[in-house]
């Protein structure tokens, strides 16, 4: 049934029988097993057959297999069915880890998958989106995402954003009244569809339709697959590969032309070509590009930063702008009342006498004018307005009880661009408009003052004392919250919160988190600028960022208004100097990360609001939090932060740095292996020497032996100085002059023990001589897997505090052992039986350049001690 709409809700709660109490969990989950998940199915996935096959659709595989039908040509059979079982192990391996790294995407996607309010027996609970079936009633409340279709109940001012279905980016106004007629989906008001933003009020839902039967459901259905979004790493290494394939061709018409001419056969010819292909492809680079990437996202989600978006971890190591809230992520978000300011002095709580007309005021404004509760000790809702139901318990009433007396009769909610809430009740049977919220935003609508004399109106004198009365609590850290109330029986709206009659301030201490002091030193070190954003108060703001280290001498704080009164010109030539923004709107947000991305900088910017949203995009980095967040932020983040803590945030750019050189360390490491390889055959070639190695010598290195050092740098630890480094220039890429440089310098110094073993294997034979290169070689860039853990040497490194790179050492060895030594074997690899001193010199030889690479890294280490 598909018109909800003009069926009025009793009719529509009967035809899924229920009531507004909700489903029993035993109905929800029968309807849950017929009725299926509530998920969209994704857009066609590539099968797994569809994945493997396309591996072979890649140019370097191509060139393998023209290698593999040259040597078939040249009577090398056994090398033809090496080189084609290689590609189609690569093949599987390929697929296997696609098949993996989409896992755990898709584990990470279930840990940020949404949530839903929704009341089964007759309780208010929380569920997963996945979990809600049809006949469902959930509650919609500012912040959420809505996550299916349905009726509405019940409706208290619900505003929702469906620009995701409609285009239609205004909010739109819903009600529960029934429509006749056919109507357009966009003016169906007393229906919400899956995938709107809740951006105002409150209403109770009746779900209708789940899953793929929801609107956005019908949508998805009609796209195509989904595409695969690549990082721009991959992007990177993908353009790299693509440019290696065309140079490797026009190296190997030149090796077959210089071979040629030299007076070599044809087929001769067309294996040093061969061999240089193969020796140039670095197979399993992309593989371990994205498992070093993917076991990055894993240990940032142990370490409670999920990651949404696989870019954000190469964005993350070039953060160079942390702007983070300020309650909650900075600071510890439990409040506790210290003093009060009423009748013109500052007393403490216990001093509150309930007899005095204004303090009774007072009291009621705090604990009705309140949504938040104390169930068994924990607070529900809001910290900052459950300490205030504990205030008034530590003098012995018990707020339950007034408020069960007394109903809510209209309200209007905090938000933080008008940073007050209103709510009107009957007191003693008088209507009372009762408001609490920001001293900026509530003073100068006050007409008249609570004194011990009775209510006057309010003076120059009586505010001039209350703002240094405020600033006074502010400079100590604390967090003021001013109340005011009136006797008014007009309807409450916006338009109606004036001529208010100031009753007092509370002053509240929300002690900065433990952690946060370090982090914010470490964040520093790190040449990244942590920015405090907060809807609070500017000295409150200042006090507690000097005490934890954002706001040091020469720094400053701007408010939202000071920020709004600036052009951009202004703005940024004080930008680098501004280290708080106070009393902001969620717009001045978009507008600071403008600024500093004006600069050249990647920037990370925090948010729980519905209005965070925008901002959140607009960062580089969007970190939204995962306790006290809104569905909404969430969705907006790139990633999440799941104890809503700023020193997190730290560890995920720390985690960030690293990945990205581990992932650096390894392309060295392959690249550099790969280059020996090629500056040998291309010198035996120049000097008319046989060909140093057989393809399936190369693809046994290349496939087997390399990628075990190759995935053991990828799970290097972070080390001390990552944070102490500048943040990574975004522009540059991996493939950077000094990389460069390196790769050649420890190429050639393994090419050169090649080729004087090649040297050595010689008057045995081609084949011996090829055996020789063969294994040294591999054990060469097995030992040189030690060497490209890190910038410094091994020494200061220390060989165990790597484990799985000693692994990947033995067991490389052991492999290359089992070619060498059984017999079996040695046709199938195309190599020699050898007599222990030339064991030995393999050995020797192969050591060598890693003894020459780290006297140079343990040279580097002290010069950049003294220095
Ligand atoms: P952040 O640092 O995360 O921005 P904040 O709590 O300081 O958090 P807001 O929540 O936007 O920022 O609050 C801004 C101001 O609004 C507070 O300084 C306070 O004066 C007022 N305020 C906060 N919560 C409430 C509330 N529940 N009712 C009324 N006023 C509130």
């Amino acid at each position: 049934m598909a018109d909800w709409y003009q069926k009025t809700g009793e009719e529509a709660l009967r035809h899924f029988d229920v009531t507004t109490d909700g489903l029993s969990s035993e109905q929800a989950a029968e309807r849950l097993k017929k009725d299926g998940e509530n998920v969209l199915a994704e857009g066609k996935k590539k099968t797994v057959l569809q994945v493997f096959l396309g591996q072979f659709a890649d140019l370097l595989v191509l060139i393998l297999i023209a290698a593999a039908i040259v040597s078939m040509f040249s009577g090398n059979i056994e090398s033809t069915i090496v080189i084609f079982a290689v590609i189609i192990m690569n093949a599987i391996l390929g697929t296997a880890q696609h098949v993996k790294a989409e896992k755990s995407l898709d584990s990470l996607k279930s840990l940020s998958s949404p949530s839903a309010k929704v009341i089964r027996d007759g309780q208010k609970i929380e569920i997963d989106s996945k979990n809600v079936v049809a006949g469902d009633i959930i509650v919609l409340e500012a912040g959420d995402l809505v996550v299916a279709d349905g009726r509405i109940i019940r409706n208290y001012s619900l505003q929702v954003n469906e620009s995701s279905l409609t285009g239609e980016s205004t909010n739109v106004d819903k009600n529960d009244e029934t429509i006749s007629g056919e109507t357009p989906l966009a003016d169906r008001a007393n229906m919400v569809f899956s995938g709107s933003l809740v951006t105002y009020g409150r209403a109770l839902v009746l779900v209708t339709e789940t899953g793929m039967n929801t609107e956005i459901g019908h949508i998805a259905s009609l796209m195509n697959a989904a595409k695969e979004k690549k990082t721009p790493l991959q992007q990177s290494l993908d353009k790299f590969s693509g440019r290696l394939a065309i140079i490797i061709m026009v190296i190997c018409a030149v090796v077959f032309g210089l071979s040629l001419w030299q007076g070599k056969t044809i087929i001769d010819s067309l294996m040093f070509a061969v061999a240089l292909a193969v020796a140039a492809i670095p197979e399993a680079l992309s593989s371990i590009v994205t498992i070093v990437q993917a076991m990055g996202t894993q240990k940032m989600a142990k370490e409670n930063a999920v990651i949404k978006d696989l870019k954000a971890v190469e964005s993350l190591g070039c953060v160079s702008v942390i702007c983070s809230d300020k309650t909650g992520t900075l600071t510890q978000n439990k409040m506790t009342v210290q003093r009060i300011y009423i009748n013109g002095e500052s007393i403490r709580e216990e001093e509150l006498d309930i007899r005095l007309e204004s303090h009774r005021r007072l009291i009621y404004d705090m604990v009705l004018n309140n949504d938040s509760s104390i169930v068994d000790g924990k607070g529900i809702g809001d910290p900052t307005e459950y300490a205030l139901i504990e205030t008034s318990r530590s003098i012995g009433l018990d707020e339950n009880i007034i408020r069960d007396t007394l109903g809510r009769v209209e309200e209007v909610p905090f938000d933080s661009d008008r940073k007050m809430m209103s709510s009107k009740y009957r007191l003693h049977g008088v209507p009372h408009i009762l408001t609490k919220g920001a001293l900026d935003s509530i003073l100068d609508r006050c007409v008249s003052i609570a004194t011990k004399d009775g209510v006057r109106p309010i003076t120059d004198e009586d505010k001039k004392i209350i703002l240094a009365q405020n600033n006074r609590y502010s400079e100590e850290g604390l967090r003021v919250l001013t109340f005011a109330y009136k006797e008014s029986d007009e309807a409450l709206s916006v338009e109606t919160e004036y001529n208010y009659t100031f009753l007092g301030l509370v002053a509240m201490i929300d002690p900065p988190r433990e952690e946060s002091k370090a982090a914010v030193a470490d964040a520093i070190r790190a040449g990244i600028k942590p920015i405090m954003i907060t809807g609070d108060h500017k000295i409150t703001a200042s006090a507690i960022a000097k005490q934890i280290g954002i706001m040091r001498d020469g720094d400053m704080a701007v408010t939202g208004m000071e920020l709004d009164a600036m052009n951009d010109e202004e703005l940024d030539r004080v930008l680098e100097k501004i280290s708080v923004y106070a009393r902001v709107s969620p717009e001045n947000k978009i507008r600071i990360v403008e600024a500093w991305q004006r600069k050249g900088n990647i920037v990370s910017m925090t948010g729980d609001g519905v209005n965070d949203a925008p901002a959140l995009k607009k960062a580089d980095i969007g970190v939204a939090m995962g306790i006290t967040g809104t569905e909404v932020s969430k969705d907006a983040a790139s990633m999440i932060l799941q104890d809503d803590n700023f020193a997190t945030i730290i560890k995920a750019v720390a985690n960030g740095r690293n990945v990205y050189r581990n992932i650096r360390n390894s392309i060295l490491f392959l690249l550099s292996g790969n280059m020996a390889a090629i500056i040998t055959v291309l010198f035996t070639s120049i000097m008319a020497l046989p060909v140093p190695f057989e393809p399936v010598h190369l693809l046994f290195i290349n496939l087997l032996t390399d990628s075990l050092p190759a995935l053991a740098i990828g799970m290097e630890k972070p080390e001390d100085g990552l944070l102490s480094q500048k943040p990574r220039d975004p522009n540059k890429g991996i493939l950077t002059k000094d990389f460069t440089a390196l790769m050649f310098g420890q190429g050639a110094l393994i090419a050169v023990v090649v080729v004087v073993a090649f040297y050595l294997g010689l008057p045995y034979g081609a084949s011996t001589a090829a055996t020789m290169a063969f294994a040294t070689l591999t054990l060469a860039r097995l030992f040189h897997g030690f060497n490209c853990r890190s910038k410094r040497s091994i020494f200061s490194l220390g060989l165990l505090s790597n484990l799985y790179s000693v692994g990947a050492f033995v067991l490389g060895c052991l492999l290359l052992a089992l070619v060498l030594f059984v017999p079996a074997l040695h046709s199938l690899f195309c190599v020699e039986a050898m007599d222990g001193m030339m064991y030995a010199y393999i050995a020797l030889l192969a050591f060598a350049p890693t003894v020459v690479i780290q006297i140079i890294k343990a040279i580097s280490d002290k010069v950049n001690k003294t220095s």
